[in-house]
C-alpha cells in the first residue's frame, strides 16, 4: 500500500465518521422534534407533559443477566462469569397524558416499565 492510498483510506474513514455523526445527530433531532410535536396542529415544541397514571400491574418471572466477579486468593478480581437468573418481576403500565400548549389538544400514550429488584 503506497502513501497515497493510505491517505485516501484515512480520508475515507474520516468521511464515514462524519457521516455517522451526522446520522446520529439527525436521528436525535428528529426524535426530539417528533417527541415535541402535537398530533392535532402539527406544531413542534408545544407538547406539555401532564400526569402519568398507573393503569395496570402484572406479576411474573423474567430472565435477567447477572455478572459475578471471580477473585483469586488475594481477593483480586481475575474475571467475570455471566449467568442468567430467573427473578420475580412486576410490569407497570402507565398512561402518560399530554396536551398541546397551542391548540389545547389532549392525547396520551402508554409505556411499560419492568421492575426486577423490589421488596415485597
Ligand atoms: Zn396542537
Amino acid at each position: 500500500m503506497n502513501l497515497h492510498s493510505q491517505i485516501a483510506d484515512i480520508a475515507f474513514e474520516g468521511y464515514i465518521v462524519i457521516l455517522l455523526l451526522f446520522a446520529f445527530v439527525g436521528f436525535t433531532v428528529v426524535f426530539f422534534l417528533r417527541n415535541s410535536q402535537c398530533p392535532a396542529c402539527k406544531l413542534y415544541f408545544v407538547k406539555n407533559f401532564g400526569e402519568s397514571n398507573e393503569v395496570n400491574r402484572s406479576r411474573g418471572f423474567d430472565t435477567i443477566m447477572r455478572t459475578d466477579e471471580v477473585h483469586n486468593s488475594n481477593e483480586e478480581k481475575i474475571g467475570e462469569i455471566k449467568r442468567q437468573e430467573q427473578v420475580n418481576a412486576i410490569w407497570l403500565t402507565y398512561e402518560n397524558h399530554f396536551n398541546c400548549k397551542r391548540c389545547g389538544y389532549k392525547w396520551h400514550d402508554v409505556s411499560i416499565k419492568r421492575l426486577t429488584e423490589f421488596r415485597e
